[in-house]
């Protein structure tokens, strides 16, 4: 086993290094104005990493799954806001590499990788189906030339600057659960994107609702096979909690290194522990996945339920030793660590709560038993 960086997961950091600190310089300010940052995201696209393991034919860095783990701490540490759209625009690469026809690839990943889309949206969750994902109830159906999308979408990240969105509905009987992804260009009429919404945390990043009413696409839009939507989704997902498990690195070490600048680490070996512990098993899914054939869904929860719950407790902990200075260089700790506090928030939320990650590890322990 060897945990020394290879030159190209070298590489991917030193890309996100060069990045992180004027994103950490405008974070503050981007988080007062709910500013989205298309001008920082067009710098991660020219530097590669919005597709960090995406193949180079298709403008990603073909680094792999360790190095875009690394970079995606290395942004999340800088603006955590910064580093979810960064995530998601992955996770729509991944999808589509790993699942779409060779004209999408061809056509969406660039468009993604270059930044000419500043954003892909992942659009699972409704108002009504969340954890329960497969209850949605977005409907897809067949016209003479393609399909007709009508639903609703609620919590999308970046849906107000994505280029094209990835778009799962039913598409079988509703006690059948039949499920199909498709590709929707983002200005396709009958899709209306609702307001951002107001949230406690990154500010910075896009979430907003999406209703599709009637919205018809050509029969290529379809990314996969039609009915096997929900395993792409489930697929898909385990990648992300690696990327939120890295995003809760990224604020972990972010909260840590602003205790160490003040001396307030008195005591926080506990919490120093279940941070470099989080840290490895994040590596360790990030490598399993990178592997291509081996199984890394377990993993990938017990990562990213140990590294947001422990991100939570470093934030927390950091806020709560702060102490009372009218010093403005102080003031810039103090303003950061109040947004680490709010941003963190997020991670034991999405791609996956921290009850739904108890319940993945909790099925594979037991199956692992089952002779
Ligand atoms: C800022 C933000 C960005 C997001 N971005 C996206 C995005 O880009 N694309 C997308 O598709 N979705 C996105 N989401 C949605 C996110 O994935 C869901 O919020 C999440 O899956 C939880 O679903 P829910 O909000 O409907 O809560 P619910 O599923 O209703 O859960 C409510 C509570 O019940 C608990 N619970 C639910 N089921 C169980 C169970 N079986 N056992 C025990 N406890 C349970 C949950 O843990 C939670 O505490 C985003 C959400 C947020 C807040």
């Amino acid at each position: 086993m060897d945990f020394r960086l290879q030159p190209h997961q070298q590489d991917t950091v030193t890309r996100a290094q060069g990045l992180a600190e004027s994103l950490r310089a405008q974070a503050l300010v981007r988080d007062d104005e709910a500013t989205f940052p298309l001008d920082s995201l067009k710098d991660l696209a020219d530097a590669g990493l919005m597709g960090v393991n995406v193949r180079p034919e298709y403008g990603g860095l073909g680094a792999g799954v360790v190095a875009y783990s690394l970079a995606v701490s290395t942004i999340a540490a800088a603006d955590p806001a910064v580093a979810v759209t960064m995530a998601v625009n992955n996770m729509v690469n991944e999808v589509i590499q790993q699942f779409g026809t060779d004209d999408q690839r061809q056509h969406l990943i660039p468009a993604i990788t270059s930044g000419e889309f500043s954003c892909g949206s992942f659009c699972l969750s409704e108002p009504g189906s969340g954890s329960d994902a497969a209850g949605m109830r977005t409907r897809a159906t067949r016209t003479d030339d393609g399909w007709s999308i009508t639903g609703a979408k609620a919590w999308i990240t970046s849906g107000a600057y994505a280029g094209i969105f990835l778009v799962w509905a039913s598409t079988g009987p509703p006690e059948d659960r039949a499920i199909s992804l498709f590709a929707v260009p983002a200005d396709t009429p009958g899709i209306t994107v609702g307001n951002a919404e107001e949230k406690m945390g990154q500010h910075a990043s896009n979430t907003v609702a999406l209703s599709f009413d009637d919205v018809k696409i050509p029969a290529d839009s379809i990314v996969g096979e039609p009915g096997m939507g929900f395993p792409i989704a489930m697929m898909a997902l385990d990648g992300g909690r690696i990327g939120i498990a890295s995003q809760s690195l990224g604020i972990a070490d972010a909260a840590r290194s602003i205790a160490e600048d003040l001396g307030l680490t008195d005591g926080l070996h506990e919490l120093d522990a279940a941070l470099e512990a989080a840290r490895s098993i994040t590596w360790r899914a990030a490598w399993l996945k990178e592997q291509g054939d081996r199984p890394f869904s377990r993993e990938a929860s017990v990562a990213k339920l140990m590294a947001s719950e422990v991100a939570g407790q470093w934030a927390a902990e950091l806020y709560r030793r702060l102490p009372a200075s009218s010093d403005s260089a102080f003031e810039d700790h103090r303003r950061f660590a109040a947004k680490l506090l709010r941003d963190v928030r997020v991670t034991r939320i999405y791609e996956g709560t921290s009850e739904i990650q108890r319940i993945v590890i909790a099925r594979d322990l037991i199956r692992r038993a089952s002779p």
